[in-house]
């Protein structure tokens, strides 16, 4: 809609060997991936290239978004230190979500990704802002830094990225 915005499209499936590549040419990224694998990639490329990341999920009735700053506060796995087994939390095709959620969730992720550009207001890194569509209730739980996270912390034993997809099957 906007002619100033100019959209690339990449026809191909994010893996540990392109990403580095596909993300270096951009300054901000925002995850809105479907499965827990790409998710991990994500957050440990943006570590290791020190990209802002805005990181948005939804399920069921509730959605949540957190911004990572590498260098300044937790990344995604300071949250959530690893995917949860297969099978364990359903995906949205198993367990559905409420259609508006995308859209909520997304427009918070694009404010955060304005305010980075910006330099206004606070960045919501270290925070995880959660949002439950039935109470209409947004509630932010404060998040802290892991000093032992594998990719963030002071000695992290990740120090190139793997086929996580290998290791955590594909919700
Ligand atoms: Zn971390």
């Amino acid at each position: 809609m906007n002619p100033d915005v100019n959209v690339i499209p990449v026809k191909e499936r994010l893996t540990n060997t392109n990403i580095l590549d596909l993300m270096k040419n951009y300054d901000i990224v925002v995850d809105g991936t479907d499965n827990f694998p790409t998710r991990y990639l994500i957050n440990d490329a943006c570590v290791m290239l020190k990209k802002p990341l805005v990181s948005g999920a939804i399920l069921r009735f509730e959605g949540q978004i957190t911004t990572i700053l590498p260098g300044d506060g937790p990344c995604y796995r300071c949250l959530f230190e690893s995917p949860p087994p297969p099978g364990l939390v359903p995906s949205c095709q198993e367990a559905g979500v409420l259609g508006v959620l995308p859209g909520v969730i997304g427009a918070l992720q694009a404010t955060e990704v304005l305010k980075i550009i910006l330099g206004k207001g606070k960045p919501l890194n270290g925070e995880l802002l959660i949002y439950d569509a039935l109470g209409t209730n947004f509630r932010k739980v404060r998040v802290p830094k892991n000093p032992d996270c594998a990719i963030c912390g002071a000695n992290p034993t990740i120090t190139k990225l793997a086929d996580y997809s290998q290791e955590y099957c594909t919700l």
